[in-house]
C-alpha cells in the first residue's frame, strides 16, 4: 500500500548496521541508533523538539512517529524534518484526518448500526461519509451531541496505533462488523492492484475502541487535536456514483487553538455574507436561471452598474488613443484554424454549423480584431492601433466548475488589443500599468504586480524573448513600481505583466493582465508599411483590467460585503415618507434626485419608518431621505446614510448637489 518494505528492512538490520543517518533541512547530519523510527529520530535532535512532534517527512514522504522509517532507496542520508503545529498546512491536515476518525468513533458509538465508508482530510477541515441506519438521520442539531463524544475520545488521549494486517484478516474483521463499506474498499484495492505489486496487506489504525481502514499517517494521539468543529451535512453518493447508495457527508474542522478556530470561523461566516450569488439577487443586481447555465441574467439595477463600468472603459479609453470596434460572434471555422484555437482549445468553444459550413462562437476577440487589422492597410505613421471592444465572449466550461460571476459560459471582457512596433513596446505597456493604476484607484483597490518570463515551450528566438521581456521590466522599471517575477510562468506566445489584488477577506484575485504577443501577428500574417517602403510585423498586446466585467462585478460585492461605493450602488439613495401624505412630496424630491443623474427609488409602502430604514439597511442602499411633515415643509431630506445612521437635514437642491458631485467624481468613500 505504501513505500514501507519489510523485506528491505529486514536486509539492512541482517548487514549490522547498527546506526543509520539522516540529513537534517540545515544540511547537518544526524545519527540515530537502530530502529529509526520518527520518535527517535525527533528526541535525537531534542527533547523539546520530541513532545512537540506530529509526524516525520523523510525525502518528502510523511510517516507516522511510531514507524521504523524505511531505508533510503538511494542509499545516502535521507533528508527529514519533524512535522509540529508550527509546520502549517501538513500539520492541520494531520489533526484534521485525526479529527475524522475520531468523529467516526463516535457516531458509531452514538448510532449504533451506522456504516462508515471513507474520511479524508481536505482543503480546511475534513469530512466523513456515513450511512445511517434506517429510520435515523443526522442534521446541525445533532452535532453537540456529536462532538461531546469526540471531546470525550480527545481528553482521553487515545495512541494511534498502526497495524498491518493480511487482506484476509482486514476483511474478516470488517464482515464481522457488517462495515460494507470497507469490505468493498479492500476488495478493490486487492483487484485493482497491479499483476507486478499485488495488494497482500492492508493498514489498519486504531484509537481507543475504534478500528479504521487507513493508509494514515496520524498525529501521536488524539490530545493533539486542541479544537475542533463539525459544521455542516450534506448527501454524497457512495464512490460520486448516482447510481450507488446516497451517503450522508458530515463535514467538520480542526485546528491548534480555539483563536485559530474562531477566526477560521469568522471568516467563513464573513465569505457566506459577501457571498456574490447571495447579494446579486438581495441588492437587485442579477439571478441566474436553469436556462442559461453560467449566464447571469441581469436586472434594471444591475444591468445600470454593468454599464457603469462600460462607460468608465469607455471615458477613460478614449483620451489614451483606444477606439472602440465591434467584431461579429460567430465566425468561420477558417478563423479558429488559423489562430489555433480549432486545434488547441475547441471544446472550449460553441460550435454550430450553417449551410455545412462550421462555425464557432468566439471565446475570446482577439482573433476577430486580428481580421480587422488585416482589412485596411498601415502605415508606421498610425501606429499603434487601440482597438477596445466589450465584446460578448461564450466558453463551454463544464456545469461543475461553473460559480456565480466568477465562473460563468457567457462574460464581457473589457478586452483591447494594441498593435505596435517593437520600438514601442516599453511605452504602450507602461501606458497599459497608467491606465490600469487609473483604473482601480477609482475602487480603492491596490495591485500587485507579476512578471512571468519564457517558458519551456515558447516559440520565437531567444534573442526576441530577451527583447521583449527587457521591454516588460523597463515599462516598470522607468515608472519606479514593484513587481515579482514569475520565472516561466509567461504565454508560450510572449512574457506578460498580471495584475492581482488582495480583497477584504484577504483572498488574492487576478484582475488585469498585459501580454505580449508574436504568435498572432505570424499566424495572420499582419503586416504594416514601414519608412523603407516595406512590410514589417507589428506586434500585438493583449490587455484586459476588469477581466471581465461580470466576474469584476463578483469580485467588487464580495469584495465590498455588498457596499459598493456610492457611484457603483445599484440604488444609490431611497426616498422614505414617514406616512402616506408624504408620500406626494417623497415623490418629487425622487424626480429631483433623478434629473442630478442619480439612481433613486421611493419607498411608498405603507409600512412603518423603522421597518422602511431597516429593509433599505439591508439592502446597503448608501443614502436613506426620511421625509415627514417636517421635511416637506423646509423643502428638507432627513438624510441617514448606511450604517452610519442620522446625518441631519439638508435642502433637496444641497443633498442632491452633493449626491451628484459623488457619482461624478467617482469618490470612493
Ligand atoms: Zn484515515
Ligand atoms: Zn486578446
Amino acid at each position: 500500500m505504501d513505500q514501507y518494505d519489510p523485506a528491505a528492512m529486514s536486509e539492512a538490520s541482517a548487514a549490522g548496521a547498527a546506526t543509520r543517518q539522516f540529513t537534517l533541512p540545515s544540511g547537518d547530519i544526524l545519527t540515530v541508533q537502530e530502529p529509526a523510527t520518527g520518535h527517535a529520530v525527533a528526541a535525537a535532535i531534542g527533547s523539546g523538539l520530541a513532545r512537540a512532534a506530529l509526524a516525520i517527512k523523510l525525502d518528502g514522504v510523511t510517516y507516522d512517529l511510531a514507524r521504523e522509517l524505511p531505508p533510503s532507496a538511494s542509499g545516502q542520508p535521507g533528508r527529514i524534518e519533524i512535522i509540529t503545529e508550527r509546520s502549517g498546512e501538513e500539520a492541520l491536515e494531520l489533526i484534521r484526518h485525526d479529527a475524522a476518525h475520531v468523529f467516526a468513533a463516535s457516531v458509531l458509538e452514538l448510532y449504533p448500526g451506522v456504516k462508515i465508508s471513507i474520511g479524508p482530510p481536505i482543503e480546511s477541515g475534513f469530512y466523513y461519509d456515513i450511512e445511517l441506519p434506517d429510520g435515523t438521520n443526522l442534521s446541525d442539531a445533532d452535532f453537540p451531541r456529536i462532538e461531546a463524544r469526540m471531546r470525550e475520545h480527545i481528553n482521553a488521549d487515545e495512541t494511534f496505533v498502526r497495524e498491518d494486517v493480511s487482506v484476509e484478516r482486514a476483511l474478516e474483521l470488517f464482515t464481522a462488523q457488517q462495515q460494507d463499506y470497507k469490505v468493498e474498499l479492500i476488495n478493490d484495492l486487492v483487484s485493482n492492484a497491479p499483476a507486478e505489486a499485488p495488494v497482500t496487506s492492508v493498514s489498519l489504525y486504531t484509537n481507543g475502541p475504534f478500528v479504521d481502514l487507513c493508509r494514515g499517517p496520524h498525529a501521536p494521539s488524539t490530545k493533539r487535536i486542541k479544537a475542533f468543529k463539525l459544521q455542516s451535512v450534506a448527501g454524497a453518493y457512495w464512490r460520486g456514483d448516482s447510481s450507488r447508495q446516497m451517503l450522508t457527508r458530515v463535514y467538520g474542522t480542526a485546528f491548534f487553538s480555539k483563536q485559530e478556530l474562531e477566526e477560521h470561523l469568522e471568516r467563513l461566516e464573513r465569505a457566506r455574507a459577501n457571498d456574490h450569488r447571495r447579494l446579486g439577487p438581495l441588492l437587485g443586481m442579477f439571478g441566474f436561471s436553469e436556462t442559461a447555465p453560467g449566464s447571469a441574467f441581469w436586472f434594471p439595477r444591475g444591468t445600470e452598474v454593468f454599464n457603469e463600468l462600460v462607460k468608465l472603459s469607455r471615458e477613460m479609453g478614449r483620451p489614451r488613443g483606444y477606439t472602440e470596434v465591434k467584431t461579429p460572434q460567430l465566425f468561420d471555422s477558417s478563423l479558429w484554424k488559423t489562430s489555433g484555437h480549432w486545434d488547441k482549445y475547441r471544446e472550449n468553444m460553441f460550435v454550430t454549423e450553417a449551410e455545412e459550413r462550421q462555425f464557432a462562437i468566439k471565446p475570446m476577440n482577439c482573433p476577430g480584431h486580428c481580421q480587422l487589422y488585416l482589412m485596411q492597410r498601415h502605415s508606421y505613421r498610425e501606429l499603434p492601433v487601440r482597438y477596445s471592444e466589450p465584446g460578448l465572449l461564450h466558453r463551454n466550461e463544464a456545469s461543475g466548475t461553473l460559480h456565480g460571476l466568477l465562473r460563468v459560459r457567457h462574460f464581457s471582457q473589457d478586452d483591447g488589443h494594441i498593435f505596435c512596433t517593437e520600438e514601442q513596446i516599453q511605452d504602450e505597456v507602461a501606458g497599459v500599468l497608467e491606465f490600469a493604476f487609473a483604473t482601480y484607484r477609482l475602487f480603492g483597490v491596490d495591485v500587485r504586480l507579476e512578471l512571468s518570463t519564457r517558458p519551456e515551450q515558447r516559440i520565437g528566438s531567444d534573442e526576441l524573448w530577451d527583447r521583449s521581456e527587457a521591454a516588460l521590466r523597463n515599462a516598470l522599471e522607468s515608472r519606479g513600481l514593484q513587481y515579482a517575477v514569475n520565472e516561466g510562468d509567461g504565454a508560450f506566445y510572449g512574457p506578460k505583466i498580471d495584475m492581482h489584488m488582495t480583497d477584504s477577506l484577504g483572498r488574492s484575485w487576478q484582475l488585469g493582465t498585459c501580454q505580449l504577443d508574436y504568435n498572432f501577428p505570424e499566424r495572420f500574417d499582419l503586416t504594416y508599411t514601414g519608412p523603407d517602403n516595406q512590410e514589417h510585423r507589428p506586434v500585438m498586446i493583449h490587455r484586459a483590467l476588469f477581466g471581465s466585467y461580470e466576474r469584476f462585478i463578483g469580485i467588487m460585492l464580495e469584495h465590498f460585503g455588498g457596499e459598493l461605493p456610492v457611484w457603483l450602488a445599484p440604488t444609490q439613495a431611497i426616498v422614505l415618507p414617514i406616512s402616506d401624505r408624504h408620500v406626494e412630496y417623497a415623490a418629487g424630491v425622487t424626480a429631483a434626485l433623478t434629473e442630478a443623474g442619480a439612481r433613486v427609488e421611493t419607498d411608498d409602502r405603507t409600512e412603518s419608518i423603522s421597518r422602511k430604514i431597516r429593509d433599505a439597511e439591508l439592502r446597503k442602499i448608501p443614502f436613506m431621505l426620511v421625509v415627514g411633515d417636517r421635511e416637506q415643509e423646509a423643502g428638507e431630506v432627513g438624510v441617514r446614510e448606511h450604517r452610519r445612521g442620522d446625518v441631519g437635514s439638508l435642502s433637496v437642491t444641497a443633498f442632491a448637489q452633493r449626491l451628484a458631485e459623488l457619482i461624478t467624481t467617482r469618490a470612493t468613500a
